[in-house]
């Protein structure tokens, strides 16, 4: 059985031609061109499923779709996607399903991570996780016995806005002290900044006053990696404030397993160390030993993938 998985982001369409063997056997890529009017959007959208449908060997038996934001997944309708602003209400499963005949379904991208990493990547052989994706935001997925879990009306997950601190900073959703405010690139960059401008010793400090708007997540990173105190210091206590949501995830849910991924998750070993020991701290004595804090395997085909595994 051949199935296609598309991840639709803000500005690219990823997708892949899989087999029952979970081999990717095609892959395409396509402007996503969310901005302009959505009859690009879906144009592109067939073209790159064209494409897939031409190097199957088979039929394709059914096409699954991530996409942001609040998806309505029992009926395949999306909502409003952040950053796209050619896309209002939209009956995703529909149109495909009218155009190719073959089942569609469609969920949250940050689900469809979590749904590839179980499939693919670092939750192979775990029944129940947490993933999360540390990007412009902090998008998460909730795997309990190997399905996604939706929440009463299909929006569980929503880890990144989580209250942290009481009166802390302001979020992009309008609360304040969400961990999305706090472990979100654009939030972490925001602080990172003036520390690494105020510290003439750090390594980073010329291109924190000079070009702040190259400066990555990455870069942060590879200085923390290469000895540089304040970097590392700047992940770690990113690192510690994502384990405080952690151990509270972990008391809620019963879930031990946590799989980090996303951009700020390339930063590495001191944001992995902060998570860690804040985690550890926090949760009760009965979750500590089996906590468990991996790096995601997928990278940016996580999305992809896990789509590709909404079909039954
Ligand atoms: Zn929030």
């Amino acid at each position: 059985m051949m199935r296609i998985g598309i991840d639709i982001g803000g500005t690219t369409v990823k997708a892949a031609l899989i087999d029952d063997a979970r081999a990717v056997l095609a892959r395409c890529t396509r402007p996503t061109r969310a901005n302009e009017v959505l009859e690009n959007s879906l144009n592109e959208l067939h073209s790159c499923i064209e494409e897939l449908v031409a190097a199957a060997h088979e039929a394709v038996a059914g096409i699954g779709v991530g996409v942001p934001g609040a998806v309505d997944y029992r009926n395949g309708i999306v909502n409003e996607p952040p950053n796209m602003s050619a896309w209002g209400r939209v009956p995703l499963a529909e149109i495909l399903h009218s155009r190719w005949g073959c089942a569609v379904a469609v969920d949250n991208d940050a689900n469809c991570a979590a749904l590839g990493e179980a499939g693919f990547g670092a939750g192979r052989g775990r029944t129940s996780f947490l993933g999360l994706t540390l990007g412009t935001g902090v998008g998460s997925g909730i795997i309990i016995d190997g399905r996604i879990y939706h929440g009463e009306r299909g929006f569980a997950g929503e880890f990144g806005h989580m209250t942290i601190e009481l009166n802390g900073a302001l979020c992009n959703c309008g609360n304040r002290g969400c961990i999305e405010a706090y472990a979100g690139i654009e939030h972490l960059l925001r602080h990172a900044i003036p520390v690494l401008r105020s510290e003439p010793a750090c390594s980073l400090h010329r291109l924190a006053l000079d070009a702040p708007e190259s400066l990555t997540p990455r870069d942060i990173g590879e200085a923390a990696s290469a000895g540089d105190e304040v970097c590392s210091n700047i992940l770690r206590t990113v690192g510690t404030y994502l384990g405080v949501a952690i151990a509270s995830a972990a008391n809620l849910l019963d879930i031990t397993t946590f799989i980090i991924g996303g951009g700020i998750a390339a930063a590495g070993a001191p944001l992995f160390g902060g998570v860690s020991d804040s985690a550890r701290e926090r949760v009760l004595n009965v979750h500590r030993d089996a906590l468990c804090i991996l790096p995601a395997q997928l990278g940016n085909d996580a999305g992809m993938l896990g789509a590709a595994l909404l079909v039954p």
